[in-house]
C-alpha cells in the first residue's frame, strides 16, 4: 500500500483548488462539445493505457483478484465512458417539448446547462468504478470536478493522483486527498452539485453540509439487498448467483446480496444447494487460492467478527451469523426462515428500503406479487447485480438506499441544469392584447 498521507491535501489548499476549478468553469472551457469529448477520450486512454497498473493497484489495497477487477470494474468504467463519449452531442442537444397550438409563437426551448464544479466523494469497495464513471457522466455534462478518492485505498488513490494530471485538463479537474478533516473542509464549500457515495451516516453528514449552501446532492448509499426465494426456482442457478454475488469483493459491493428470505420448509433444499454452490465456486482455500479479496481494513474485519460473534442464528459452514439491522457489507449471507411470500414482503416492508431486491421463481404471479408489493432503488429477477450496469437503466436508491441516478444518461442529467426558455416575437402582443395587459376590456366582477 501507498503512503496516503504523504499525498494528503494541505487544508489550506482545499479552499484555493476550489476558487481555481469555479474560475476555469467560468472561463467557459468546459462548455464546448469537442472539449468534453477530447477529456471523455483522454479519461479512456487513462484506464486503457494503465490496465495492469489499475489492476496491481486493486490486489495491494483489496487483494483482489485481477479477472473480477476487469470483469466489474475497469470494464465498468471503459463501458460508461464509451457510452458518454458516444452520446455527448444527443444528451447536451437543447429539446423541445410536444407542440401546443397556444405556446408555439414563445419558441420554447430546454437547454442543457452545466450546473458548474460538481464535487465527487467515493467509498473504497469499487474505488476507480466509482469515481471514474461519475466523472464521465460531469465531464459530457460540461462541468468542472474535484475528486475525493477514499482514503482506505491508499494505493488507487496515489495511482489516481498521478495519472488524472497526466490525461486530463488540469485546470478543470483535480483531485483531492485525505480523511475526515479534509472532506469536512471540502463540504463547507459552495459546489453546485455533490454525489456522495458511501455509508448512510456520513451521506446525513453530506446533506447537512450542502444544505447550507442549498447545494444539490446525490446520495448512493448502503444497499441492504435481500433474495426473495420462491421454492418454484431453479435453485442450483440460484444458490450460486446469489453465494457468487455474496463473495465477489469479499461482500464489499453496495449491490451483494444481503441476507435470504426462505420459506422454512425450503430451508433445508435452500442451503444445501448453498453449500455445494460454494464448494463450486471455491473447490481450493480462498484464503490461499487468491480468489477472494480481502476485506479493506482491520476495523472492517473486527467488525464482521463481531457480528459473526453476537450471533443467535445456527452455524451452518463457515461460522455463525446475525442478522444486523445494518447491511453487513462482508462475506455473511444470513438466511432467514419465513412462512411464505406474505412474511418475506412484510420482512422487508418493516425495513430500510433496499438498493436492489432479487427475486428468484419461475412463477410469474411471485414476481409480480413481491414487485408490486415492496420498493427498492433496483430490481432483478433470477439474477444479481450483473443487470445493474445494463444499457438504458438508471441507477440509484431510494428512501436509505440513497436518491438520484448514477449511470448513463440518467447520470448526465443529473450533473445537468435543465434551463427552460422562451423567447416571445413582439407581434404576439396583438393576440392577448386585452387579456394580458390593463386597462383590462371588461371590469372583474366584484362581490
Ligand atoms: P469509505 O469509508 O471509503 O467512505 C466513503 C467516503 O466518505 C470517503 O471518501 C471518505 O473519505 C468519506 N468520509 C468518511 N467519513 C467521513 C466524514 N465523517 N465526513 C465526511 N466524509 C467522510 O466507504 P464506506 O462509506 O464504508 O463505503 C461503503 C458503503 O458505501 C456501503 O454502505 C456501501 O453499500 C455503500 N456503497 C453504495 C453504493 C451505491 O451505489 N449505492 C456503491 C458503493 C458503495
Amino acid at each position: 500500500m501507498s503512503d496516503l498521507n504523504a499525498l494528503y491535501t494541505p487544508l489550506e489548499k482545499i479552499p484555493q483548488v476550489h476558487e481555481g476549478l469555479k474560475k476555469a468553469f467560468r472561463s467557459g472551457k468546459t462548455r464546448p462539445i469537442a472539449f468534453r469529448k477530447t477529456q471523455l477520450l483522454k479519461l479512456c486512454h487513462l484506464v486503457q493505457d494503465n490496465l495492469q497498473r489499475f489492476k496491481d493497484a486493486l490486489l495491494a489495497d483489496l487483494g483482489r483478484p485481477a479477472n473480477e477487477t476487469d470483469f466489474l470494474e475497469l470494464n465498468g468504467v471503459l463501458i460508461e465512458v464509451k457510452k458518454a463519449y458516444d452520446n455527448v452531442e444527443k444528451w447536451a442537444s437543447t429539446e423541445k417539448p410536444p407542440f401546443s397550438l397556444f405556446w408555439f409563437s414563445m419558441s420554447p426551448h430546454i437547454r442543457k446547462e452545466p450546473k458548474g464544479v460538481v464535487l465527487l466523494i467515493s467509498p473504497f469497495n469499487y474505488p476507480v468504478y466509482l469515481l471514474l464513471c461519475p466523472l464521465a457522466a460531469a465531464i459530457a455534462a460540461g462541468n468542472a470536478v474535484l475528486l475525493k478518492p477514499s482514503e482506505l485505498c491508499t494505493t488507487v488513490a496515489a495511482l489516481l493522483t498521478e495519472l488524472l494530471p497526466k490525461y486530463l485538463d488540469t485546470e478543470v479537474y483535480e483531485i483531492v486527498n485525505g480523511g475526515v478533516e479534509e472532506t469536512t473542509k471540502i463540504l463547507e464549500l459552495p459546489f453546485n452539485h455533490i454525489l456522495y457515495t458511501g455509508n448512510g451516516n456520513v451521506g446525513r453528514i453530506v446533506a447537512t453540509a450542502a444544505a447550507k449552501h442549498l447545494t444539490p446532492v446525490t446520495l448512493e448509499l448502503g444497499g441492504k439487498s435481500p433474495c426473495v426465494i420462491d421454492p418454484d426456482c431453479d435453485v442450483k442457478v440460484a444458490a450460486k448467483r446469489i453465494m457468487w454475488g455474496r463473495l465477489v469483493n469479499s461482500g464489499q459491493l453496495c449491490i451483494s446480496p444481503d441476507y435470504v428470505l426462505v420459506p422454512k420448509d425450503f430451508q433445508d433444499t435452500f442451503v444445501e444447494a448453498l453449500k455445494q454452490a460454494y464448494e463450486e465456486l471455491h473447490p481450493t482455500d480462498p484464503l490461499k487460492s487468491g480468489m477472494l479479496s480481502r476485506i479493506v481494513n482491520e476495523r472492517h474485519v473486527l467488525r464482521l467478527k463481531r457480528l459473526l460473534d453476537n450471533t443467535k442464528g445456527t452455524v451452518v459452514f463457515g461460522n455463525k451469523v446475525e442478522l444486523s439491522e445494518r447491511e453487513i457489507f462482508g462475506p455473511i449471507l444470513p438466511v432467514v426462515p419465513v412462512k411464505d411470500v406474505d412474511a418475506a414482503i412484510e420482512f422487508i416492508n418493516e425495513r430500510d428500503n433496499p438498493l436492489v431486491l432479487y427475486v428468484f421463481t419461475r412463477n410469474r404471479d411471485f414476481k409480480k406479487k413481491v414487485l408490486n408489493n415492496t420498493l427498492s432503488g433496483t430490481a432483478s429477477i433470477n439474477e444479481v447485480i450483473m443487470g445493474c450496469q445494463a444499457e438504458g437503466l438508471p441507477f440509484g436508491g431510494v428512501g436509505a438506499s440513497g436518491y438520484g441516478y448514477t449511470t448513463g444518461q440518467a447520470a448526465f442529467n443529473t450533473f445537468t441544469h435543465m434551463r427552460s426558455t422562451v423567447e416571445n416575437p413582439t407581434w404576439a402582443d396583438s393576440l392577448l392584447l386585452h387579456a394580458r395587459y390593463t386597462p383590462y376590456k371588461s371590469a372583474p366582477l366584484r362581490r
